[in-house]
């Protein structure tokens, strides 16, 4: 469970998101931060990325296991019309699409697991996703509420899934509260802590609750990873932006930092290749 109000705001802010796209991103960097913080290691990446027809065109998150997330849309300005129930519609924005995850945990090759869209509104998708990649019966509910001057009211979600040995009980328990629970954003507008609602979720259960992280949008771009990409283009076009233009100027996607390349700089890194 994860309160993300203030991750998505800084993510809104940083990629002057209109309210679907908002309400997109939000969703699956609070999945990303749920997911990422239960990597084992430090050094794990978790990296999920949406591609869609709609109007959005994908979304990529990363996150670690200190429930550090970033991410961008690939399009920040869409304007698509609220649902006949007044919601976001997050699944047009998306459109049709793959859902891919992406673990980094140190083995030779990143696990990887894809599954088409089945509704565009994230939760359900990855629902889908834990039950045929990961073979894990899964229940997520991913909300943002996007307040009236465009910035975040609330934002969270949860992820429950079944151990392999789950009692039945506790199964029909589920089954029959989940549907009847109200969204999260509305329970965090009802001013419930996340403690609070895991409480709601499982009233009979002995709750240990030992593992609390903040999530936070974190990028670790630098000026050193730029320069990395900068010489990936080659010497050969190194030298017809140094003619051409001068300088060149880099922009993470993540957090838009921008890093600047003066004809010097661009002289020194051609001189080392
Ligand atoms: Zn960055």
């Amino acid at each position: 469970m994860a309160t993300t109000k203030k991750l998505v705001e800084e993510a809104r802010r940083i990629h002057n998101t209109t309210p679907v796209v908002t309400a997109a991103l939000g969703r699956l960097l609070t999945a990303g931060a749920i997911m990422g913080a239960t990597l084992k290691n430090e050094t794990d990446l978790l990296t999920i990325n949406i591609k869609g027809d709609g109007e959005v065109g994908g979304i990529v998150v990363t996150a670690d296991n200190k429930a550090r997330v970033k991410g961008y849309p690939h399009n920040s300005y869409v304007g698509i019309p609220l649902k006949a129930n007044g919601k976001l519609d997050v699944s047009t924005a998306l459109g049709h699409g793959e859902l891919r995850v992406i673990k980094d945990i140190g083995l030779k090759e990143a696990v990887t697991g894809t599954i088409p869209l089945v509704s565009g509104e994230i939760a359900e998708d990855l629902t889908y996703y834990f039950a045929k990649s990961e073979q894990t019966p899964s229940s997520v509910a991913l909300g943002v509420l996007v307040d009236r001057d465009f910035s975040v009211k609330q934002a969270g979600g949860f992820i429950i899934q079944l151990m392999p040995n789950a009692e039945e009980e506790l199964i029909t328990h589920l089954e029959a509260l989940l549907p009847d629970l109200p969204s999260v954003t509305t329970m965090l507008e009802n001013s419930l802590s996340p403690e609070d609602i895991v409480y709601k979720l499982f009233p009979t259960q002995k709750i240990n609750i030992h593992n609390k992280i903040e999530p936070t949008f974190y990028c670790n771009c630098s000026r050193e990873k730029m320069t990395k990409a900068l010489i990936a283009l080659g010497k050969k076009e190194l030298q017809t932006i140094k003619k051409e233009d001068q300088k060149a100027t880099l922009n993470c996607q993540f957090c838009n930092e921008e890093q600047t390349y003066r004809e010097e700089d661009l002289e020194k890194i051609i001189k080392d290749l």
